[in-house]
């Protein structure tokens, strides 16, 4: 299965990637995730990165691109993958679409769209806490760690990830709407969008994504 997850930052296609992931043994390939790795080790492509992304900008298409390349054509992703934050501007997606062509991939199965009102996605950002060691991501709110700032599952610090403070998080919202949204259109008219109601908890989104992979499984 190769997924797309689309949505403005905050719309939780992080979470249910990593669960749908794990349910269907592929791997969760998430840009924004492998940059800030790369960040925090301070790896050439990190140093390119960091300023973009505290800025909430988008980092440069080629960077990306070169990356996400890389990723696909590994061994790992032969029995597909969820790509998550990726492609995020039209140029990444017909990208993706060269690298389908150079390396005789099929291409996408599907590009799933995650729906959330732009108050609830601030409200969202606001609150979300992620484990400074294993990245399992958190909601102060909706979704708390039984120990306040303590990751569940390995006991690491938990904190805010700098491009979720309020100045930034619009900031990336506006580059969400400029640059991402029009992929919806691009999806659609190749017939590979689908949409997902995201609001309401992880749970209920969740299955709500599963039912709409299982039926499209079936057809
Ligand atoms: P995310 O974790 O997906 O919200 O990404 C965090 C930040 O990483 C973004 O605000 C960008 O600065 C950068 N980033 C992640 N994915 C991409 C991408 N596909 N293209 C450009 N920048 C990206």
């Amino acid at each position: 299965m190769r997924l797309v997850f689309l949505g403005a930052p905050g719309a939780g296609k992080g979470t249910q990637a990593q669960r749908l992931a794990a349910q269907e043994q592929i791997p969760h390939v998430s840009t924004g995730e492998i940059l800030r790795e790369s960040v925090k080790r301070g790896t050439p492509l990190g140093l390119q990165a960091k300023g973009y992304m505290d800025a909430g900008k988008l980092v440069p298409d080629e960077v990306v691109i070169g990356l996400v390349r890389e990723k696909l054509t590994s061994p790992e992703c032969a029995r597909g993958y969820i790509l998550d934050g990726f492609p995020r501007t039209v140029a990444q997606a017909e990208a993706l679409d060269r690298i389908f062509r150079e390396t005789g991939s099929p291409g996408l199965d599907h590009v799933i769209s995650f729906d959330v009102p732009q108050d609830e996605i601030v409200r969202r950002l606001s609150g979300r806490r992620s484990c400074s060691r294993c990245q399992t991501v958190y909601h102060i709110e909706h979704d708390p760690p039984k120990e306040e700032g303590v990751c569940d599952k390995c006991g690491g610090t938990l904190v805010q990830r700098a491009d979720d403070k309020p100045e930034t998080v619009l900031a990336r919202l506006r580059v969400f709407d400029q640059q991402t949204r029009p992929l919806v259109e691009y999806y659609q008219k190749r017939g590979l969008l689908q949409r997902v109601d995201a609001t309401g908890s992880i749970d209920q989104v969740y299955a709500r994504l599963l039912a709409l992979v299982h039926a499209t499984r079936m057809a």
